[in-house]
């Protein structure tokens, strides 16, 4: 059958459902740069799905429960976590791909690793640790992300990592900065020549903004953080909620605010699909190696919705992020951040012994921006408790000291 992910060698791997065949751009896993450190095909599962099941099994995979997105994890159950979040993205990132005859296993797989290396505490946390390593190469989520699948997961007894395929390990590098691209090989090289990845890539960063800006909606009013009225300022939402009063005018408020979100997810990715459908018509990629070579992605959305998006974003922004509760709450977290690296670089004996051994041997090797390094890894791969505990354990002697990690 041509048009499915098939994989030659094995003959077992990555077969699509016949009636979902992949389109000729998709990402094939016969085309498959393969990985870091070559195995044997998988006998009965693809390349992609070993890759996404890999992924599900990791520790990074399962901290993701205890690390927030914008409300920290124990000031409420009913807030999205990481893993809600990626959860939800990777439910848009199939659909999708689905839809548009691409590599629906592939794109799943990136959207459930593509916040595998967040810090604790959302972006305030990174902003914070991005802060301390200033002068030591910085701190940039994407990257630390990568750094998790390639060398910090420890499960396998042949190579560090997860030793994910390469097109998996592009769509999770979403963004990169010039200096770091320099050092990363064929994978940095599209940062540098403004190339792009696969189209399972582009998809999986649309859904994760489509996926963030409903939830955050959803989230804003649960924490009331903003009314209804205040959201009908912004036109996407209005449109859906002026619908749904119409059709239901004595719904229960959480049912309006869930009918309308759904309303919102539904149209965006609607708009989405034909969007990018039509894109896909215009530019005809014969494959996914000529998805690369364009100088713009083909995945988006029309300009009518993008703008809308864009004003729901800026509107979450101004009222939810920057709400007074909220920056009290990254303010504090920032500082947990801070202290925590401030603790561990200035003495390294504070660290646990695995992670004292890994700067220890990273500093040889780099100086004291590997110290640096070490710490960072050890403060971004905790759960936001865990974060505030070892706070409580280093900075006040009230706090019992308690088991190891
Ligand atoms: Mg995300």
């Amino acid at each position: 059958m041509s048009g499915d992910d098939r994989r030659g060698v094995s003959g077992h791997g990555g077969a699509t459902h016949p009636a979902f065949p992949l389109a000729p751009y998709a990402s094939h896993e016969s085309q498959s740069r393969g990985r870091r450190h070559p195995e044997p095909a998988p006998k009965y599962r693809g390349e992609y799905q070993r890759d996404r099941d890999r992924i599900v099994h990791s520790t990074a995979f399962r901290r993701l429960v205890y690390k927030t997105q914008v409300f920290v994890n124990h000031e409420g159950d009913l807030y999205r976590t990481r893993l809600t979040h990626s959860l939800e993205v990777a439910q848009i990132g199939r659909s999708v791909s689905r839809t548009l005859g691409l590599n629906e296993t592939l794109c799943e797989a990136i959207c459930l690793a593509h916040d595998l290396g967040h810090t604790p505490f959302g972006h305030a946390g990174q902003d914070a640790l991005n802060e301390c390593l200033r002068e030591h190469g910085g701190f940039e989520h994407n990257l630390q992300s990568l750094r998790v699948v390639d060398e910090l997961e420890e499960r396998y007894a042949e190579f560090p990592g997860l030793n994910l395929t390469f097109e998996c390990r592009e769509g999770i590098l979403k963004h990169c900065s010039a200096r770091n691209a320099r050092g990363l090989g064929a994978l940095g090289q599209r940062f540098l020549e403004s190339r792009q990845p696969s189209l399972e890539a582009q998809l999986a960063n649309v859904a994760d903004e489509i996926a963030y800006n409903n939830h955050d909606v959803d989230d804003g009013l649960r924490a009331g953080l903003v009314s209804c009225r205040d959201l009908a300022r912004v036109a996407l939402f209005r449109r859906h909620y002026e619908t749904v009063q119409g059709l239901y005018p004595d719904l229960q408020d959480r049912r309006v605010i869930h009918e309308v979100v759904r309303r919102m997810i539904d149209e965006v990715v609607t708009d989405l699909i034909e969007t990018t459908r039509a894109r896909l018509a215009e530019a005809a990629p014969a494959d996914a190696e000529a998805v690369r070579a364009l100088a713009h992605p083909l995945i988006g959305l029309s300009e009518r919705i993008a703008a809308e998006h864009l004003e729901l974003k800026r509107f979450l922004n101004e009222h939810v992020y920057r709400h007074f509760r909220v920056v009290r709450m990254t303010t504090k977290a920032q500082r947990v951040v801070r202290e925590l690296y401030r603790a561990y670089f200035d003495d390294v004996r504070l660290l646990p012994d695995e992670h004292r051994a890994a700067a220890q041997r990273l500093e040889a090797s780099q100086g004291v921006a590997g110290r640096a390094r070490a710490v960072a890894d050890y403060i971004a791969g905790m759960t936001d408790r865990y974060a505030i505990v070892e706070h409580g354990r280093l900075y006040d002697p009230a706090v019992p000291q308690g088991p190891e990690s």
